[in-house]
């Protein structure tokens, strides 16, 4: 499905979005790099609390007060800087270029006006379209949301529309636009099982149809199995794992991900009861002096409390890296320790450099 080889049509780099409250900074996206390349489909995993969705809201340009992107943060979109865009600049590309569909539609939908009328609306702002055209252009899409007896549920409110078609009807609204560009934030949690997989499944249709380029954001492992190429396993504000779908189900080096994997029903032998990871996603309140889930790794060591690990290629090639202290394998530990130490000075040099935290 991805394309290879040519310049990702998103690139995030050394992305940090901080919220100031009277008490505390929290570092929510601590420093983040991954790309998106055409046509394909990149998951970010991770539980609540890692910093996911501030992640989406950070390239949608949607950070309010008291939440900052910080100087040093880049986001490059089919060649153009989003960090640089004004308000009017970023409200013309979430209408063209990028789109996003939330868990809730509710919040992209306005009850009070039909459903065939917000779409027509979206014909007529990017694509110029009103009158008889729109309204068949928007019978067309919700058809190819596969919502049945479109003409008729075209004149109805949202409010008359199950959660799946509400869902349906945002993707539709979407699609009206033209995006290039889709970003999903968990899209398919508040529904059930068969209409999470009919929704996976037009997603990966339509994609196929308009060559859209997606991220995923899910809190679920299953559903990134479904629907991922690449995957960036979040944890704390920072990617902790970043590898092809396959190869990170295969062999997961993080032992994050390794737990996340071990909590999937079916992964686990018979018999064998379901593991969780014990305690909960720390608030990254001070910048990373450790590595932030030493107090729920069942491998730490020492130097976990001490050094705040960096990526390491943990496999051939440079697209699988994970962000611990257990690698590069083949060294010893005073080795790793001394390789993650240097590594995070530079990074930290670079950030005081373009005007970031530290
Ligand atoms: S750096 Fe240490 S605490 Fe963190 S994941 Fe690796 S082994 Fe566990």
């Amino acid at each position: 499905m991805a394309a290879n080889g040519e310049e990702p049509l998103l690139s995030v780099s050394n992305l940090q979005t901080v919220f100031y409250t009277d008490k505390e900074t929290i570092y929510a996206v601590d420093g983040i790099d991954f790309d998106v390349k055409r046509g394909e489909t990149v998951g970010i995993v991770g539980e609540s609390g890692s910093g996911k969705s501030v992640t989406a809201r950070s390239i949608m340009g949607l950070i309010e007060s008291p939440g900052k992107m910080l100087e040093g943060s880049s986001i490059r979109f089919d060649g153009q800087e989003l960090t640089e865009f004004s308000a009017e600049e970023y409200q013309a590309i979430r209408g063209s270029g990028i789109g996003m569909v939330s868990q809730d539609p509710q919040q992209s939908l306005n009850p009070v006006y039909t459903v065939g009328n917000q779409i027509m609306e979206a014909l007529e702002v990017n694509r110029g379209m009103s009158g008889e055209p729109a309204r068949q252009e928007a019978i067309d899409l919700l058809e190819a949301v596969a919502i049945p007896d479109a003409a008729r549920r075209l004149d109805e409110y949202p409010h008359e529309f199950s959660g799946g078609m509400r869902q349906r009807a945002v993707i539709a609204m979407m699609l009206a636009c033209d995006p290039e560009f889709l970003i999903c934030d968990e899209p398919t949690t508040a529904l059930d099982v068969t209409i999470q997989a009919q929704i996976l499944e037009l997603l990966r249709d339509l994609q196929a149809e308009h060559g859209l380029s997606i991220i995923f954001i899910t809190h679920d492992m299953g559903v990134i199995a479904e629907i991922a190429d690449r995957v960036n396993v979040m944890y704390a504000g920072e990617i902790v794992e970043q590898a092809p779908v396959e190869e990170l189900f295969a062999d997961p080096k993080h032992p994050y991900t390794r737990g996340l994997l071990e909590a999937i029903p079916g992964r686990t032998e018979q018999g064998e009861q379901l593991r969780t990871i014990e305690g909960d996603v720390p608030t990254p309140n001070a910048p990373a002096e450790h590595c932030r889930f030493a107090p729920r790794c069942p491998v730490a060591f020492d130097a976990c409390e001490r050094i705040p690990p960096q990526p390491v290629t943990v496999e051939d090639g440079d697209e699988h890296t994970a962000s611990c202290l257990l690698y590069p394998e083949g060294e010893t530990e005073a080795e790793r320790a001394e390789h993650h130490r240097a590594a995070a000075g530079e990074r930290r040099r670079g950030r005081a450099e373009s005007g970031g935290e530290p």
